[in-house]
């Protein structure tokens, strides 16, 4: 759902990318808010949508996910924030430095260079603290 350069299958994946938890920083969640509430007249309550979760370095919040699906995506399988969707989820499907995520079908598809191109935004888009977290607490 988050790569442009060719529509992904979602009947073949069932958005397979939105059945993980998004971290966010508290800055990130209130950007997310103010684009939502921009983008699609939403009025995103902060304790419905997000779950606060602990790691060494702090305190981040997760999107909420309902019987392991992220909240905001709809029964088509589709993200109700696209515009404003976390970085993270831009970023998919790298998934950590240099990492990525070879059960989307749209990994092996992608050229080189757009996977080169998202690692190096990974590395400079991803906040620092939430990089160098090795697990996630829910608190
Ligand atoms: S898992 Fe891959 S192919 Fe499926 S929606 Fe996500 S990015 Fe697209
Ligand atoms: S915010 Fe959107 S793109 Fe990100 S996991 Fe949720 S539904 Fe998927």
């Amino acid at each position: 759902m988050q790569i442009s350069f060719k529509a992904c299958d979602i009947g073949r994946c069932k958005s397979l990318c939105c059945r993980n938890c998004a971290v966010l920083t508290k800055a990130e969640v209130s950007e997310l808010i103010t684009n939502a509430n921009k983008e699609y007249s939403l009025e995103l309550e902060p304790k419905k949508f997000f779950r606060k979760v602990k790691g060494e370095r702090g305190i981040y919040y997760a999107i909420k996910m309902i019987k392991g699906r992220c909240i905001f995506l709809n029964k088509e399988n589709r993200c109700r924030i696209y515009l404003c969707r976390p970085t993270l989820c831009k970023l998919y499907p790298v998934i950590d430095i240099g990492k990525v995520d070879e059960r989307c079908p749209m990994a092996k598809d992608l050229p080189p260079d757009a996977i080169i191109g998202l690692k190096r935004r990974y590395a400079e888009e991803v906040d620092e603290d939430i990089k160098a977290e090795q697990t996630f607490l829910f608190v």
